[in-house]
């Protein structure tokens, strides 16, 4: 990474600068020796911190909804979930992508807007089936609403509509295999 790179180079050059400030400080009154040090000292753990935090977010932690590295305060929320055996999903959400107004609706408009019959997601809901993203704060109880992230939407639905329409598509072509059959 060139960033890491650079970062480790300025270290380098910084301590060799050090070492030579050393050797040559002897000659200089001790309180200026002593502010110069310090300054030095100040920059190379200032860039130490930095590399450290760098390579720590670089590393583990990116929102892999908005791209942005997480702030050290923060925990991300982890979404791991696989739907049937459909391709799992793994992601990493910033506290502001698990916020976000614009992701999170009422059960009626994502039902609406993911083509599902009103109350499919009240239904599942007390069916117990969506437990894990309720438990992650994906789902809530807003005073008579129930809101949903549109990640459970992602998560969860989208996988099993497309597991509905492979199933659909197997039986056609299947009805479609046993009317020809006859005719041989
Ligand atoms: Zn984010």
């Amino acid at each position: 990474m060139a960033i890491v790179d650079d970062m480790r180079k300025k270290i380098e050059e910084l301590e060799a600068n050090i070492a030579v400030y050393e050797d040559i400080s002897s000659n200089l009154p001790s309180d200026i020796n002593y502010i110069v040090q310090s300054l030095l000292n100040h920059q190379l753990n200032d860039l130490r911190f930095r590399l450290e935090r760098f390579t720590f977010l670089k590393s583990e932690k990116q929102c892999s909804q908005c791209q942005n590295w997480i702030k050290e305060h923060e925990e991300p929320v982890l979404l791991n979930y696989q739907y049937n055996k459909m391709k799992p999903l793994h992601m990493t959400l910033c506290t502001n992508c698990m916020s976000a107004m614009d992701k999170v609706m009422v059960t009626n408009e994502a039902e609406s807007k993911w083509g599902l019959r009103p109350g499919t997601i009240k239904q599942d809901r007390h069916l117990g089936k969506l437990r894990e993203f309720e438990d992650m704060g994906l789902i809530v109880n807003s005073g008579r609403y129930i809101k949903v992230h549109e990640l459970v939407m992602r998560a969860y639905y989208e996988p099993k509509q497309l597991e509905k329409e492979a199933k659909k598509d197997r039986k056609t072509k299947k009805t479609k295999n046993e009317k020809e059959a006859p005719q041989e």
